[in-house]
């Protein structure tokens, strides 16, 4: 390998690329059911992508208005209280009603909730309490769309930023809403993962579909919102996973697969840890990821992330289904 340079483009990420596939981490190919293996955006000393994670996440540090926004100063949400002494009890039919009017009232724009699995559980790491609470908030999709992203034009991450700290406030309010009545609550929030994988947990909450760039789909944000989650055992009726018609719209739109820089996204459905699903060439992807610090061009050329447009469009989906069944 020659001398690593400091990276700015694709090429020089790759140079930062270990002897290994990140297609084969996310178990792409295998056949059988399996937890999802801690992977970026995971502690860079947790897994061999580490160093190649370190660059992707120091070129966004170079620049001062992102790292504003990630700084120890940015407004991520209010301290953690301590659970009160007695649980209060009432239905799990109230609970879920004023958790979701809680949050709602709290910054998020949207709130769901579906209960634990072991597909929402990174390998290696374990959660007890039975229930999640999903969090949606959304993008300003005009920043979203300034791209491509670069240390001159930053308005993309540093929105992205935004939104994560956003919903990261929602999730701290939320937990200690749920703490001073005396149950359990741990919030999570991005963008460094951790033991909780959200977006299977989001798409079982009924918040969208899973869309061949392999970002969610909401059935009202399209792919422009972030998110963030409390896991809980406050006693909670879970939501049902929905379908919004994205699946026949992705069948036929090629909108992301041209927006890709580097040809990442996969025409077809793949075969990933038992699961037929869409699926992006993360080879592929991370250095166009690092150059465009934090690219998104997917997201936010997917004609559902249009502000006003997805619920249009999943309506047009839906009812086209039916017509062509009739
Ligand atoms: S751009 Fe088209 S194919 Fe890609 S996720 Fe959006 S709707 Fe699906
Ligand atoms: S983030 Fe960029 S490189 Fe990665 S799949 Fe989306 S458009 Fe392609």
């Amino acid at each position: 390998m020659s001398e690593k340079k400091l990276p700015v483009l694709y090429d020089d990420f790759l140079e930062y690329f270990p002897d290994a596939s990140g297609n084969d981490v996310n178990g792409l190919g295998e056949a059988e059911f399996r937890q999802p293996s801690p992977f970026f955006w995971h502690p860079h000393d947790k897994h061999e992508f580490g160093e190649l994670q370190t660059e992707v996440v120091g070129i966004q540090r170079r620049s001062p208005a992102i790292t504003e926004h990630y700084s120890g100063d940015a407004p991520r949400g209010p301290k953690l209280i301590e659970k009160a002494a007695a649980a209060i009890k009432k239905s799990a039919t109230d609970c879920t009603a004023a958790v979701k009017k809680f949050a709602l009232a709290h910054e998020g724009d949207d709130v769901r909730i579906t209960d634990m699995d072991p597909n929402y559980i990174y390998e290696g790491y374990e959660l007890d309490d039975p229930w999640i609470i999903i969090i949606g908030v959304t993008m300003d999709h005009e920043e979203l769309n300034k791209l491509p992203a670069s240390l001159e034009n930053p308005a993309n991450p540093v929105e992205v930023a935004k939104q994560y700290n956003r919903a990261a406030r929602v999730c701290r309010e939320v937990t200690n809403y749920i703490l001073a009545q005396g149950y359990n609550a741990k919030p999570w929030a991005g963008p460094f993962a951790s033991a909780l994988s959200m977006m299977p947990a989001a798409i079982d909450s009924g918040m969208g579909t899973l869309g061949k760039h392999g970002s969610l789909i909401h059935g009202e944000y399209g792919s422009s919102f972030r998110l963030s989650a409390v896991t809980t055992d406050m006693p909670l009726i879970a939501d049902q996973p929905r379908d919004i018609g994205a699946e026949d719209f992705c069948a036929n739109c090629q909108i992301c697969i041209k927006a890709c820089p580097p040809g990442a996204i996969f025409e077809e459905k793949q075969m990933v840890r038992g699961v037929e699903k869409w699926f992006v060439d993360f080879d592929k992807c991370i250095p166009a990821f690092g150059e465009a610090l934090g690219c998104a061009a997917c997201i936010a050329k997917c004609p559902w992330s249009t502000p006003g447009r997805a619920a249009k469009l999943s309506e047009k989906m839906l009812n086209r289904r039916a017509l062509t069944r009739d």
